[in-house]
């Protein structure tokens, strides 16, 4: 393994180890390598290294750590704050390593954390086999997963965390570990939510359910605020086959939507009805009644299906706060249609996911995703093209998200932006820190991993 220092890195020795799997600055591809899904996240790091095996992820580990460089982990690269990207630094890009396994017998499967949740679906679906990623097919199983996972299968398998045996970890040191319940049981308790804190997941053992169909797509509704408020009462009162999440957006010239919608206020609804195609029918029939739909695209479909298109849109800059709530009534409904309607973005968005189910059946302390009884995940963002109006729609971000704010503070640590320690600190309410902060001190007291939403090791940590 070539040798590192801070100031220098040996590029043409790199490249001998890795077999030319290296990106340089002065590379034809160094501006794709280096790219993430946030454009504004432009940053230059000094190598971006594509490994192939847990053994040579472990060599990068040593050389980050050995060289005192900074360490960039790259799965999917959706990371809002922009941790997979680095200037200066190493990026540790698992993009080649895609392998998957799937024991149709003990309805497992091995993934290698290069997977996008498109591409393991749509492998494991040409079988009926699902597990429940995010809504987004482009995004990474590695982030994904570290983070928790709510997606279309949540009120009825739970988090992606809920669905997950057993993970490959590459640690600090560069031991290469099997965690899971048996083995080193508080590393798997600590990356089931703890995100990317305790190593370098290689490859992770997730539970597959059969689902040969969903009945599901997308739904337009015009939306005002009794529309509102009924589409989440419907949907935290669906059965648990049923997770919706509701994109509240003044419409933009979308092809499917008639020209007269164009400019008013739509509820985008994403939908799978996760069983039979007839009860499937019934449990969205309140939904369809809510409104006339502008768009009715509800079908019986692959569960893979909901994935594509699979190509990303272009997003430069983003002002996003999330939250948890309880309840969506009259009085919050009617604070969404009046805040998007007041945003100066080309673009605001208020996103409500209905929570509850197998998600909720888990004890808070089982996993580092601590927010088991919360009914809503909220968000809300602007998106927009110049950095300098970054501070008007922050202002509008944080005024809009408090306005909803409802019981005690928390927040789900994927949709946390570059928001500072105090709201990485919401992400882990009571006690979940204090645990999280022992593993870590115990497995990465170096903070070697630290472009992520950070667990400090040091003691300052427990201080709010
Ligand atoms: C368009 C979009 C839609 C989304 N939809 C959903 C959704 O429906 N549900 C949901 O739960 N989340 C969703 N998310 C949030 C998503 O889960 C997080 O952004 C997640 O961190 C992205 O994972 P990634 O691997 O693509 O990103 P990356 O940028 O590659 O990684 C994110 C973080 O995880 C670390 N990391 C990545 N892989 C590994 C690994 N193998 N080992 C250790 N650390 C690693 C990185 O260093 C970084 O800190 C969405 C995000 C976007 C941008």
């Amino acid at each position: 393994m070539p040798a590192a220092s801070t100031s220098s890195i040996s590029i043409p020795e790199l490249r001998d180890h890795f077999d030319g799997r290296v990106t340089a600055p002065a590379d034809p591809g160094y501006d794709q390598a280096r790219k993430v899904f946030y454009g504004k996240w432009d940053r230059r790091p000094a190598a971006v290294i594509r490994p192939t095996s847990a053994a040579e992820v472990a060599q990068v580990v040593g050389l980050a750590r050995d060289g005192g460089l900074e360490l960039a982990v790259r799965s999917g690269g959706h990371s809002l704050a922009g941790h997979s990207a680095s200037d200066g630094g190493i990026v540790l890009d698992l993009s080649a390593m895609t392998d998957l396994e799937v024991d149709r017998r003990s309805g497992t499967a091995w993934a290698q954390t290069g997977l996008t949740a498109g591409a393991y679906s749509k492998a494991v679906g040409a079988d009926g086999l699902a597990t429940g990623f995010g809504d987004t097919g482009s995004v990474g199983i590695g982030g994904l997963t570290l983070g928790g996972g709510v997606g279309f299968l949540v009120r009825k398998h739970g988090l992606t965390i809920d669905n997950l045996l057993a993970a490959e970890l590459v640690t600090a040191a560069g031991r290469v570990l099997q965690v899971d319940d048996e083995h080193h049981p508080d590393l798997f308790w600590a990356i089931r939510g703890g995100g990317a804190n305790f190593g370098v997941a290689t490859r992770l053992r997730f539970r597959l359910h059969e689902l040969p169909g969903i009945v599901g797509g997308m739904l337009l509704l015009p939306a005002d605020a009794g529309v509102i408020e009924g589409f989440v009462a419907a949907a935290t009162a669906a059965p648990e086959e049923l997770s919706a999440i509701a994109n509240i957006m003044v419409a933009p010239p979308m092809p499917f939507l008639p020209p007269e919608a164009h400019g008013k206020l739509i509820l985008m609804a994403l939908m799978a009805y996760a069983g039979d195609a007839a009860a499937g029918e019934r449990a969205l029939a309140p939904f369809r009644a809510l409104a006339e739909p502008l768009a009715d695209m509800l079908q019986p479909m692959p569960y893979a299906g909901l994935f594509e298109p699979a190509e990303d849109m272009e997003v430069t800059e983003e002002s996003a706060r999330s939250l948890f709530m309880d309840t969506v009534d009259a009085a919050a409904a009617a604070n969404v249609v009046e805040r998007l309607q007041a945003s100066t973005a080309p673009m605001a968005v208020a996103q409500l996911r209905a929570l509850g189910g197998a998600m909720a059946r888990v004890p808070a302390t089982a996993t580092a995703f601590a927010h088991r009884d919360r009914r809503i995940m909220a968000s809300v963002g602007a998106v927009y093209d110049q950095a300098a109006d970054k501070p008007v729609h922050d202002a509008w971000a944080d005024d809009f998200a408090a306005a909803l704010r409802q019981g005690d503070p928390g927040v789900y640590v994927n949709f946390l932006a570059d928001e500072g320690p105090g709201r990485v600190r919401e992400a882990y309410p009571g006690t979940t820190w204090d645990r999280l902060v022992e593993v870590k001190r115990r497995w990465d007291p170096g903070n070697l991993f630290r472009r992520n939403q950070n667990i400090p090791p040091a003691s300052e940590a427990y201080e709010k």
